[in-house]
């Protein structure tokens, strides 16, 4: 069904906000399309001495604004067409957040829970030589994403290194802090989905102390919006994750939460709260509902459900263009993802920045700046829906592709 093609999404969005715009044809063609796209097979020495083989992507939507910047997705659901959204998405990610980037993703098709650590670390060094002839620190710089982490990115940094004779840290960022990571990059996604959440509350003369939330997918993004929300004053009444859900109306302890999680590996089965499916956490009556897990998790056969005030979207693409129209019409205040999660590509920003200079900032600096921006991007947004007398995806779509085009024309087409 076209509703779960993430590409097909996001190119409905792309026409929807193209329309409010004055693009010539051939400009907005090309916005439209990827720049690149590598599809790379390679074989991986498993444990017991076979050899499997994976298939991996990485594909360039947009240069116009400077080197690509975004992700790598593990996941055995990882596609092509997957791939593009998500990079077309970096593209306008980046854009609407001002920073000197464009937009790339990279994925292999693989469940990471299913591999030792050696495999891992295998398939992550062949992945990563595999993707060197696009990936470089002043091309294009990969990030964690789904399946992905800071000892990922390390292996990818110490590969690429190899390669090249010395270390180059600039060339991924997300790695941890002892190889040139920034402070605050681990809770850079989470951190920003918390302050568009708390900026949608303030426009809409919702209190904060006290605010309900729900959120999908404790993950890097999920549990530190979590905990942000918690230490904000918020009430987290409810949690899943891909092992199942609790759920406490008068809310959760997310501390105990995170400690549970670390022992136990799931969220499941936490003391004192109910379980709760993720179709239920979804349906929630909340203040503020964030998915942060996949794409695609609010279509049209859940979006007349959805009982929340604000949705804070933490993940890429998690409500389908029909969703949307649902949601808008039911006038439920969208946060889309480009504004919503987009702190956590400042922040891999600013590592970028650190390890090209080898001078390192301090946490509350990175914090500072992090509000500062995504503050601003969330205003801007707001401006732009006013202006057009477009919903908030739009709006933050129309600002994105605009900078983009006019950056392609004072560039001017080459030759
Ligand atoms: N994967 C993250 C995202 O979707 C981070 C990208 C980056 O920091 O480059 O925004």
């Amino acid at each position: 069904m076209a509703e779960s093609n993430a590409y097909q999404n996001a190119l409905t969005q792309f026409d929807k906000a193209v329309a409010h715009l004055n693009l010539k044809r051939g400009i907005a063609e090309t916005l439209r399309h990827p720049k690149r796209e590598l599809t790379v097979n390679f074989p991986v020495k498993m444990d017991n001495g076979e050899v499997k083989l994976y298939t991996g992507y990485r594909v360039h939507h947009n240069t116009a604004l400077g080197p690509t910047k975004g992700g790598i997705r593990y996941h055995q659901d990882v596609s092509l067409d997957e791939v593009r959204a998500l990079a077309m998405w970096m593209t306008w990610k980046c854009s609407l957040m001002g920073l000197p980037y464009g937009g790339a993703k990279g994925g292999v098709i693989v469940d990471p829970k299913t591999l030792s650590l050696n495999e891992l670390e295998a398939l992550t060094r062949r992945y990563a030589t595999e993707i060197s002839i696009l990936m470089n620190p002043q091309g294009d710089v990969p990030a964690p994403d789904v399946g992905t982490n800071g000892q990922i990115m390390a292996w990818i940094m110490d590969t690429y290194s190899m390669h090249n004779g010395f270390t180059l840290p600039a060339v991924v960022t997300g790695k941890p802090v002892e190889i040139g990571g920034s402070a605050g990059r681990l809770e850079a996604t989470g951190r920003g989905v918390m302050v568009t959440a708390r900026d949608a509350m303030q426009r809409l003369n919702m209190p904060v102390e006290g605010a309900t939330a729900a959120v999908q997918g404790f993950g890097n993004v999920g549990s530190v919006a979590a905990r942000t929300a918690h230490d904000m004053g918020m009430k987290v009444i409810a949690v899943t994750d891909v092992s199942g859900g609790v759920h406490n109306p008068n809310g959760l302890d997310i501390p105990a939460l995170v400690s549970h999680l670390a022992a136990t590996r799931s969220v499941a089965g936490f003391p004192g709260a109910d379980s709760i499916t993720n179709d239920e956490l979804l349906t929630l009556k909340v203040d503020v509902l964030i998915p942060a897990a996949l794409e695609n998790q609010i279509t049209s056969a859940n979006a007349h459900k959805v009982q929340c005030k604000v949705l804070a979207e933490g993940a890429n693409g998690p409500t389908t263009p029909e969703a949307d129209n649902i949601l808008n019409d039911r006038g439920i205040f969208i946060i889309p993802d480009i504004l919503c999660n987009g702190g956590g590509v400042v922040v891999s920003y600013f590592e970028w920045v650190q390890d090209l200079q080898a001078f390192f900032w301090d946490e509350d600096e990175i914090n500072k700046q992090l509000e500062r921006h995504v503050t601003k991007a969330f205003a801007q947004v707001m401006l732009a829906a006013e202006k057009h007398k477009v919903d908030n995806r739009t709006a933050a779509q129309v600002l994105a592709i605009q900078r983009v085009a006019d950056v392609t024309l004072l560039r001017g087409i080459y030759p």
